[in-house]
């Protein structure tokens, strides 16, 4: 009955109104792994070029893996979440290495890679491999609720499991690979957060939200999101046509990446507070010459708001040495993997 009624309309949709893209056109588990990588917490317009410059500098699993990590972090410069891109290159160096270049080709076995979760090893499992294991992310979590009128709320962890069984018995057996793809895509263009398109629905005549005007209500979520808001003063410290950077390497956001010369406060700063807390930190600054400060800029991350600042401090000839800094000429900096609010930054401060 599901089946006729909610999951066979929804095959028979996507069909009709899938978008054209690459991913789609392959069942090769490597293309079908980078694809969900970049894709999460990612656009799909801003992740397809990121998937084909992928696939066309690493066609395989092998050359991924032979890749530096630093070029693969410069390559994923301005996606965000760099940990992804450090797990990737991570798993490709086990697959290639460790399984002779052989995907898994089981949940049971995809699962266990390293920044692969649940997600991403039931969408591997079933557009590669048709395993009947179903997806379950935020499309599919608005288009079940709303469908079925469960109001569990999806920001507690007992609710995964209830969703989990319920996106399970919605999975047509044999048909996994393009039933996911389909109450995904149904979900990212159709059953949208806003504004759904009821009207035209192929599955409005049994849809409970639909049924009693509450699409809005639809799925329940009352954990809000924490923000945190950080003040970032960066320093963009140059000598004799060289700049200082630092290669970021404790655990936290955006880690293996590099960063000017960064103080943090927990409020802003102007520059005469900025310059004791130079003083403090030994840079020397006695006869350097500000040449330029900034406007701030709002950096938002999902757990945090970022308020960044830069100066351009020109230093003397002088013999500073900061652990963990480093001097790079401009066109090495250029090419350093480095978070996007520095990329951006670091041209636009220069080309005026
Ligand atoms: Fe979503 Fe509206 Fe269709 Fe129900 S009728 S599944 S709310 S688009």
């Amino acid at each position: 009955m599901i089946n006729e009624l909610f999951s066979n309309p929804l095959i028979l949709w996507y069909e009709q109104n899938k978008r054209d893209l690459p991913w789609r056109t392959t069942t090769d588990p490597y293309y079908i792994w980078l694809s969900e990588i970049i894709l999460q917490q990612t656009r799909v317009a801003q992740g397809q070029s990121y998937y084909e410059d992928f696939v066309n500098s690493y066609p395989s699993v092998h050359d991924l893996a032979q890749a530096e990590e630093e070029e693969v972090l410069r390559k994923w410069q301005g996606l965000g979440y760099y940990s992804r891109a450090r797990n990737l290159h991570f798993t490709a160096k086990y697959i290639s290495e460790e399984l002779n270049g052989v995907f898994p080709d089981t949940y049971d076995n995809i699962v266990k890679l390293k920044g692969v979760g649940e997600y991403t090893a039931a969408a591997i499992a079933s557009f590669s491999f048709n395993e009947d294991v179903a997806v379950l992310d935020g499309n599919v979590y608005r288009v079940l609720s709303r469908y079925f009128g469960e109001k569990a709320d999806i920001s507690a962890s007992k609710s995964k499991k209830f969703f989990q069984k319920l996106a399970q018995e919605a999975l047509p057996q044999g048909q996994a690979d393009i039933y996911n793809q389909a109450i995904m895509e149904f979900g990212a263009l159709h059953c949208k957060p806003q504004n759904p398109y009821c009207a035209l629905c192929p599955v409005q005549t049994s849809c409970y939200a639909f049924d009693k005007g509450e699409q809005e209500n639809f799925p329940v979520k009352t954990k809000k999101i924490k923000i945190k808001k950080r003040y970032f003063h960066y320093v963009i410290l140059e000598q004799e046509g060289k700049f200082y950077l630092n290669k970021r390497v404790k655990k936290g956001i955006w880690q293996n990446l590099y960063d000017f010369f960064l103080v943090e406060h927990k409020k802003e700063l102007n520059t005469e507070e900025l310059m004791k807390e130079l003083i403090q930190e030994q840079v020397p600054i006695a006869n350097a010459k500000v040449v330029k400060q900034g406007e701030q800029y709002k950096h938002v991350l999902s757990h945090q708001h970022i308020f960044a600042q830069f100066w351009h401090i020109q230093l003397e000839n002088t013999n500073f040495n900061k652990q963990g800094l480093e001097l790079f000429s401009y066109k090495e900096v250029e090419e350093l993997p480095k978070p996007i609010l520095i990329a951006n930054h670091f041209s636009e401060f220069f080309e005026e």
